[in-house]
């Protein structure tokens, strides 16, 4: 990656996300199973999640991953080592400091 992700477009997000991802290799790691086919019972989401964390922390691209779920806010699963509520708060924050810089600059 040449580029800082917070300067990539969400599609090249998206392609570098693909691009050496680690949860490639089990679907329903990071996502979980599908509900039409099973409920997962609390306990077990809560260890599954855990272990998509501990991969995400590893992953050769985590930071255009996470840029990438902070632009197309994911509302399931485990993305970048965080949970949609996480990082729908991460976001909420990056845009209350845009917004404090602007201020500043004003
Ligand atoms: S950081 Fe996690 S969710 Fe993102 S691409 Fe890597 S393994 Fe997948």
């Amino acid at each position: 990656m040449n580029d800082h992700p917070s300067k990539l477009t969400t599609p090249d997000l998206r392609d570098e996300c693909l691009d050496g991802a680690q949860c490639l290799f089990d679907g329903e790691l990071h996502d979980g199973p599908d509900p039409a086919d099973r409920i997962e019972h609390p306990d077990a989401r809560a260890a599954r999640e855990d272990v998509a964390k501990d991969i995400c922390v590893t992953c050769p691209v985590q930071a255009a991953c996470l840029e990438h779920a902070i632009w197309t806010k994911p509302t399931t699963g485990i993305r970048a080592g965080l949970t949609a509520d996480e990082i729908a708060q991460l976001g909420a924050r990056r845009i209350e400091q845009l917004g404090a810089d602007y201020e500043e600059v004003a």
